[in-house]
């Protein structure tokens, strides 16, 4: 596996294999790889391509400096299990200066309209406005055919996915399942920030979720959300954030079931020290 730190060195190892006929399959990360991030991997290197993904825990997409300093950052485990995984070709592994070589102000503006206003986008104030930067920078550092995303992060996939279309790029992005823990947990690089007893009962999150996706057009909305509100508090140590319910495209939120055909379930909420999402679609 080829590690490259500067666009360059990336951009002259991609031309190549691309004059060989290879296309490019790209999955970002912020590293402490697990599984989920592995799956992604394994779906671009399915899809036929040459597999390239980066790891770079990118400081504009932190609303809260705690938060960005705790970030797990482990590298050298990451490196190892993308060399036993074997389908990784090349890793991008910038620094904050290559990234950002003027500095991180954000320099890109979107409109993306309400998808923005809602949940993570109202939850975490310039969250997706760093996301979308660092997206930008990768993809044009890259240059790849297709991206792959995981459904894990899915306000995300909707953000980017109209960020493409802004920027008129032709990159086919893939939203790829959720990789869950045996007991349902999302995988998470945050997971691993959890003490025992907090990583037990964040097993109730995604039995929260599938509790209401049992309940669709069986119970009122409202009802149903706060039935699973009150499921996944239960034993104090979680709190959520917000709990709803929106339209998979649009990501309006619903008040009841009727008028939707495609809908998520998407929360967040605070354990311990850690803050995790996940979502459920429905039907
Ligand atoms: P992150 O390193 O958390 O920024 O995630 C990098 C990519 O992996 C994103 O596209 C995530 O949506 C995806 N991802 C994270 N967790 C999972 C999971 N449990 N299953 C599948 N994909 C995931």
């Amino acid at each position: 596996m080829y590690i490259f730190p500067t666009i360059e060195a990336l951009q002259n190892w991609v031309k190549s294999r691309r004059e060989a006929g290879e296309t490019i399959g790209f999955a970002p990360t912020m590293g402490a790889l697990h599984e989920g991030h592995l799956s992604l991997f394994a779906a671009a290197k399915e899809a036929g391509h040459t597999v390239v993904s980066s790891v770079f825990v990118n400081p504009t997409q932190f609303n809260e400096t705690a938060d960005l300093e705790r970030y797990p950052r482990t590298l050298a485990a990451d490196i190892a299990l993308l060399k036993k995984q074997g389908f990784v070709e090349a890793l991008f592994v910038p620094s904050v200066k290559e990234m950002y070589p003027s500095g991180t102000e954000i320099t890109r503006n979107y409109d993306f309209g309400e998808l923005l206003n809602v949940m993570e986008g109202a939850h975490r104030k310039g969250h997706f406005e760093g996301v979308a930067q660092v997206v930008k920078r990768l993809l044009d550092a890259v240059g790849c055919d297709a991206l792959f995303m995981g459904q894990k992060d899915f306000q995300q996939t909707a953000i980017i996915r109209r960020m493409l279309e802004l920027e008129k790029m032709a990159t086919e992005l893939v939203i790829c399942t959720t990789l869950r823990e045996t007991d349902g947990l999302a995988m998470s690089s945050r997971n691993r920030l959890l003490e025992e007893n907090e990583r037990i009962e964040a097993a109730r999150l995604n039995e929260g979720l599938f509790q209401v996706k049992k309940e669709y057009k069986k119970q009122d909305l409202g009802k149903t959300i706060a039935d699973a509100i009150a499921y996944i508090e239960q034993n104090g140590l979680m709190k959520i954030e917000y709990l709803q319910v929106a339209d998979r495209k649009t990501l309006q939120i619903a008040k009841n079931w009727d008028n939707f055909e495609e809908l998520v379930v998407c929360t967040a909420l605070r354990i311990g020290k850690v803050r995790l999402i996940d979502n459920v679609l429905i039907p």
